[in-house]
């Protein structure tokens, strides 16, 4: 016989619910559940609560809150507020019951604001850590690069600072008002602190800037309209893609800048010395090859000093390769054979300047393809550390750096094409340090998710850990007990 549905529910009032039979055992939330300690939240941000007054939402229930924000990709926390009741697996992941009440999505700006930046960061910390005691970190080979995230502000609220006009726009005062603000609050910070934005980096920030994120720059992305961004930099362990280091900086800074802050921050997060370190060509300038060779790390990075020697033949001059050096001379011959000697010392480039004698290119037949330069001869640089840097330069092309380099845009355009899942694409607040938050929260999950492929947690090292926690030891003593039981179990 046909069964009919019941309209309306034949039942209104449930007894006896239990969430946790609700939600099925291989759940991806469950896993979570297992992986992260989320009490360690309790001790980071005791400081920031007072000792009486109104009891807030639990710590560890607002991070779970912007886990699954960033997780399951959620437009907004008025959303994920809204759509929480109606979660049955969300709710049991939260420690709520079906008629807990639900928290005012504010809470989460409020916890941002009360929080900062250091609780994120010591969670992706942790997770990292984590990923090292599991066997997921090898350390030894990390690849780097950046990407553009869009900022969560309208090209329409970018104003002239150099314009009269701006003095009639309220949102310009407003903004005047806010930086002057931050600029004390800046000149308050210990000197140690970081400042909370970077110097702009171009003509065209310095002018321009945006009233409702002036943290965002204005760049242009390809032949597309200029629109405002942020730039994340990664590291990315070789042997699994884990994520070691991240940070954002402006849209236009120059990404060159930010390769020996990933290998520190890879460093102390997995206490690990990188031995090589693999990027494009944008990383290949003078000073990290030679911050990389300083370090003892080998740089597989193509030589940004090629792509400007084909902008030479471009601009149909000849590249300096054609100059040829001796050593025993100190001096360089030039395609017409002539020779070009030490001149002066650039102190800013660490590099000595060299030139032909007076007249001698003025002269020459060949200075149409020699230089641009009506009035003065061609003149070369030489970096102070020249021959250090040759070897370094040669040793990017070899082969096993080639393989490397093509391996590395396979492996970083995997790490932000999953990102983008996790709205990494978009900024969701404004400011620089909110959106190193998310960079955070996002990188906490392609990390969990490594994780949770890899088999992870392992079932007797789960009871290991619950085990670990009711006794009150850390987080870290937990990891390491977690390996042990891997250990057995291999
Ligand atoms: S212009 Fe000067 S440096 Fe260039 S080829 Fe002639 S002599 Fe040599």
């Amino acid at each position: 016989m046909m069964g009919r549905e019941n309209t309306p529910q034949s039942s209104l009032f449930y007894t006896g619910i239990n969430l946790d039979k609700r939600v099925r055992s291989d759940h991806v939330l469950r896993k979570v559940a297992r992986l992260v300690e989320f009490d360690f939240v309790y001790g980071e941000v005791k400081e920031s609560y007072g000792y009486n007054g109104n009891v807030s939402v639990p710590p560890p229930m607002i991070l779970k809150l912007m886990l699954l924000l960033v997780l399951y990709n959620v437009r907004s926390e008025r959303e994920l507020m809204a759509t929480l009741p109606e979660r049955l697996d969300w709710l049991w992941f939260l420690g709520l019951e079906l008629d807990s009440e639900i928290p005012d999505h504010s809470v989460l700006s409020k916890a941002r604001r009360r929080w900062g930046v250091e609780l994120f960061r010591s969670f992706f910390e942790r997770i990292v850590w984590q990923c090292v005691q599991s066997g997921l970190v090898d350390g030894r080979k990390l690849f780097c690069d950046s990407s553009l995230v869009e900022a969560d502000a309208s090209c329409n609220s970018v104003l002239d600072m150099q314009g009269l006009k701006r003095y009639l726009n309220p949102a310009y005062r407003e903004l005047e008002a806010r930086l002057e603000e931050r600029e004390q609050k800046e000149k308050e910070q210990p000197k140690d602190d970081p400042p909370a934005s970077t110097p702009r980096q171009n003509m065209v920030n310095q002018r321009f800037t945006s009233s409702t994120d002036p943290d965002a720059s204005v760049v242009r992305k390809g032949q597309g309209k200029p629109k405002l961004y942020y730039q994340t930099h990664r590291g990315i362990d070789a042997a699994y893609g884990v994520i070691t280091a991240t940070v954002i900086g402006p849209g236009d800074e120059n990404e060159a800048h930010r390769l020996g802050g990933l290998l520190q921050d890879h460093l102390a997060h997995t206490q690990r010395s990188a031995e090589v370190v693999v990027a494009d060509s944008k990383y290949g300038t003078t000073a990290n090859f030679l911050e990389c060779y300083d370090r003892g790390i080998a740089a597989h990075i193509p030589v940004l000093k090629q792509t400007q020697d084909k902008q030479e033949r471009r601009r149909e001059i000849f590249p300096e390769s054609l100059f040829v050096y001796s050593p025993q001379t100190d001096t360089y011959t030039c395609p017409a054979g002539q020779t070009l000697r030490r001149r002066k010392y650039w102190n800013t480039r660490k590099a000595f300047e060299y030139v032909t004698a007076r007249g001698v290119c003025r002269q020459c037949p060949l200075r149409i393809q020699c230089t641009r330069s009506q009035s003065a001869g061609r003149t070369l640089k030489r970096h102070e550390r020249q021959e250090i840097l040759d070897n370094l330069r040669a040793q990017a092309q070899s082969r096993p750096a080639k393989r490397d380099i093509r391996i590395r845009q396979h492996f970083m355009e995997c790490s932000f094409a999953q990102a983008k899942r996790f709205g990494f694409k978009r900024a969701r607040w404004r400011g620089q340090w909110r959106v190193q938050i998310q960079d955070y929260l996002i990188a906490v999950v392609q990390n969990l998710q490594l994780l949770i492929a890899r088999g992870w947690p392992k079932p007797r090292a789960a009871v290991a850990a619950r085990t670990n926690a009711t006794l009150g030891f850390g987080i870290l003593d937990s990891f390491a007990l977690q390996q042990a039981t891997w250990v057995q179990m291999a």
